[in-house]
């Protein structure tokens, strides 16, 4: 790999970084956008509910309000799991708040969360490659057919 090849990676991988971090950006301000619009939706529920039942306790259309404002909450709930996720936050095993993923003891309630073992990445399979033109050859050839070089194993 020559300098301009190194070059070019760096550049590549630094506009990743940049474009990801842009992204989560992008995804938190979604979110939270969301989640207010939910939270008002739910404000305004609680109210339409408060006044229906002041007015009649009996009132067929309370239950409504108690389901609807059950739903809200769910979808609120998933946009805050998605939140976490997104900020790379982790759930106290003990009692639900939050905590950086890194973090040992939670910061609420002192309960020891072991840190989640990180996923594994894929083992990506050994490409072999011409020592002399470093174009990529398989097991089975022997010799390299870019550039006629013999390959051993
Ligand atoms: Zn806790
Ligand atoms: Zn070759």
């Amino acid at each position: 790999m020559d300098f301009f090849d190194n070059l070019r990676d760096k550049l590549a991988s630094t506009s990743k970084d940049v474009s990801d971090k842009a992204k989560e950006t992008a995804a938190i301000a979604k979110l939270k956008t969301q989640i207010s619009m939910e939270e008002s939706k739910l404000k305004g529920l609680y109210a339409d509910l408060g006044k229906a039942y002041y007015e009649n306790p009996e009132d067929e259309n309370i239950e409504a309000y108690k389901d609807s404002i059950t739903a809200v909450k769910e979808v609120l709930a998933g946009y805050d799991d998605e939140l976490s996720k997104v900020k790379g936050l982790k759930t106290c095993k003990n009692c639900g708040a939050k905590m950086a993923k890194e973090a040992l003891f939670c910061s609420k309630c002192g309960a020891k969360n072991e840190p989640e073992p990180e996923a594994e990445p894929e083992e990506a399979p050994k490409k072999k490659v011409c020592p002399v033109c470093e174009a990529e050859v398989t097991e089975d050839m022997a010799f390299c057919e870019v550039c006629g070089t013999k390959l051993d194993d």
